[in-house]
């Protein structure tokens, strides 16, 4: 999927995981006694991404637009969450991109006459379009480049949405308290 529904999935568990913050501390960063939490919340953020590039899905977001949007989305959602927070979902942003980053990151860099090595064929496997993760297979992938399926591709990013929101909203008490009345 574009990476601006991968941040989406991304925000939803990090708001998702905040539940488990312990540090009572209000105005600081985040503590180094939730350390633990961020391993799996960043693998987490990996499997998510693994489940919305399963899903069959189009791309609607404009490739081009696609990850300054997202950059642009994540720095604007840091600036209204309480900073103790801001690791958390930087990990599970940094999780849930880490697969286009690791499969497409070459391809893209090339474009911009950067050469980036590729993962897969760097540790001498043989994969399927040599990309590391499964998802990106051509069995494994839900990629829509020929138009059909247009109304199961939007069900299933509203789906992604969804549940994200949902998230959001249960754990609404990670926004600073200045920019919305909770509680
Ligand atoms: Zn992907």
């Amino acid at each position: 999927m574009n990476v601006t529904f991968h941040l989406a999935s991304a925000i939803g568990l990090g708001h998702a995981a905040s539940r488990y913050v312990r540090t009572p501390d209000f105005s600081g960063w985040y503590g180094p006694g939730d350390a633990t939490l961020l391993a799996p919340v960043f693998a987490l953020g990996i499997f998510s991404h693994g489940i919305l590039d399963g899903l069959w899905h189009q791309y609607p977001v404009p490739m081009r637009l696609d990850p300054l949007l997202s950059l642009i989305l994540f720095l604007l959602w840091n600036a209204f969450i309480q900073r103790r927070f801001r690791l958390l979902l930087g990990v599970a942003f940094l999780g849930a991109i880490l697969p286009d980053l690791v499969d497409l990151g070459p391809a893209i860099a090339g474009q911009f006459g950067l050469h980036l090595p590729n993962l897969s064929r760097l540790l001498g496997l043989h994969l399927p379009a040599a990309h590391l993760f499964p998802w990106h297979w051509p069995q494994g992938s839900g990629s829509i480049f020929d138009g059909s399926r247009r109304f199961v591709s939007l069900t299933n990013h509203f789906i992604v949405i969804c549940f994200s929101a949902v998230a959001v909203w249960a754990n609404r008490g990670i926004f600073k308290r200045s920019h919305l009345r909770l509680d």
